[in-house]
């Protein structure tokens, strides 16, 4: 089994060598965007796997084995996170068993569990990411249940080995949504997850250009399952898109490496900064979340949040701030950062999740700690 690194770059290729490989053949392919394929004549049909590209394309199928390979489970990939989210809670939940989600973690999920699976009669419940998994099991008794961890925007964690012994316990499914970390950073299937599914728009595709998202089981069941009936929904991603997520992963690990070393040296400095309060970054040997992400996680990722005094002080500092994007979404290039209070999370007015991208850890100290230093 090759390293994260070269299984981002050469996805799940076992290519036999030079000798191989055809000569004249692409060394970077680019995308298959044709919608149907030469079926050959009646009586000469060689079922293959490409006949009608809402069912299969062979661009998906190279992003789908390269973050396949780094979950350890086969992949689906869908037009975005939320599609993926989708795919599990409308696909794994039923009436007769509810649904628990986090309370604390993405807020469209909850919106969708609230919207669409109480209107088809299915019980939802909630847990913190922090709070007593094995205790809100036991009350909701769900057939599926999802968490989120490190959480976003709060970055909570809770420990899915054991998440995941209670739920099976409980005749349940474990779904991780493991968009802060990637497949790089947390390996759920690894820990006992029988899904691990994540925003793609964010590090994963990492150029701020595109929306995607996956979904890794640990059954071919129930990877067969998620693909009939993305094929029979027909909401697919495009190949172009997928073609420039692939094209992502390629530098996802060098990108998480940087972004981690920039998080590391703002997250110490900002907590020296009397404007601030509340730095969290899971990295920080003395976060709360330390221990358990510690545990469970192969790396840090340029996740943080920390809280300035109200929403005023938030945009006096975007103001004053020449490498930070106002911008929601994370795990880009560029550094940006989002006030989640805007979108109704349940957090204190001046809380910031910052993304910190691949700049120069100097140059993004500098702007961040400086404009903090002329706020009013
Ligand atoms: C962004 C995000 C999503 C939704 O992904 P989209 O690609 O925007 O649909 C889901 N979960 C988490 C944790 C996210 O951050």
């Amino acid at each position: 089994m090759s390293g994260d690194g070269t299984i981002c770059i050469r996805g799940n290729e076992h290519s036999e060598g030079p000798g191989g490989v055809a000569v004249g053949a692409p060394v970077h392919r680019g995308p298959v965007l044709t919608s149907a394929y030469h079926l050959g004549l009646p009586g000469q049909e060689e079922p293959g796997a490409d006949f009608y590209a809402r069912a299969d394309n062979p661009t998906w199928r190279e992003f789908e084995a390269a973050v396949g390979a780094l979950e350890g489970g086969p992949c689906t990939v869908y037009p975005s996170g939320m599609a993926a989210i989708a795919a599990v809670l409308r696909g794994f939940s039923t009436p007769e068993r509810g649904v628990l989600l986090p309370s604390d973690g993405y807020y469209v999920a909850r919106a969708l569990a609230d919207e669409e699976l109480v209107a088809l009669g299915i019980d939802v419940a909630y847990c913190a990411t922090a709070g007593d998994w094995a205790e809100a099991i036991a009350t909701a008794r769900p057939g599926l249940v999802m968490v989120e961890t490190p959480s976003n925007p709060g970055l909570e964690v809770c420990d899915i080995r054991a998440v995941a012994e209670a739920a099976h316990e409980a005749g349940a499914v474990l779904a991780v949504d493991n968009t802060t970390c990637t497949p790089l950073g947390q390996r759920p299937l690894e820990l006992g997850a029988d899904f691990s599914l994540a925003s793609d728009t964010k590090a994963i595709a990492g150029h701020g250009d595109v929306l995607l998202g996956h979904v890794a089981a640990a059954d071919p069941l129930h990877a067969e399952r998620l693909r009939a009936a993305r094929t029979r929904g027909g909401a697919i991603a495009g190949p172009m898109e997928v073609w420039l997520a692939r094209r992502g992963l390629e530098t996802l690990d060098l990108r998480l490496a940087r972004q981690a070393e920039n998080a590391r040296a703002l997250a110490l400095a900002l907590r020296e900064h009397p404007a601030v309060r509340d730095v969290r970054w899971p990295g920080l040997a003395d976060d709360p979340s330390h221990v358990p992400a510690r545990e469970q996680m192969r790396r840090w990722n340029g996740i943080l949040r920390f809280t300035l005094p109200d929403a005023r002080a938030v945009a006096e500092w975007l103001d004053a701030t020449r490498l930070v994007d106002s911008a929601t979404s994370f795990g880009g290039l560029r550094t940006s950062a989002d006030r989640r209070a805007r979108w109704g999370d349940a957090v204190p007015d001046g809380l910031v999740r910052l993304s910190c991208g691949c700049e120069d850890t100097e140059d993004l100290l500098d702007d961040v700690l400086g404009a903090l230093d002329r706020l009013g």
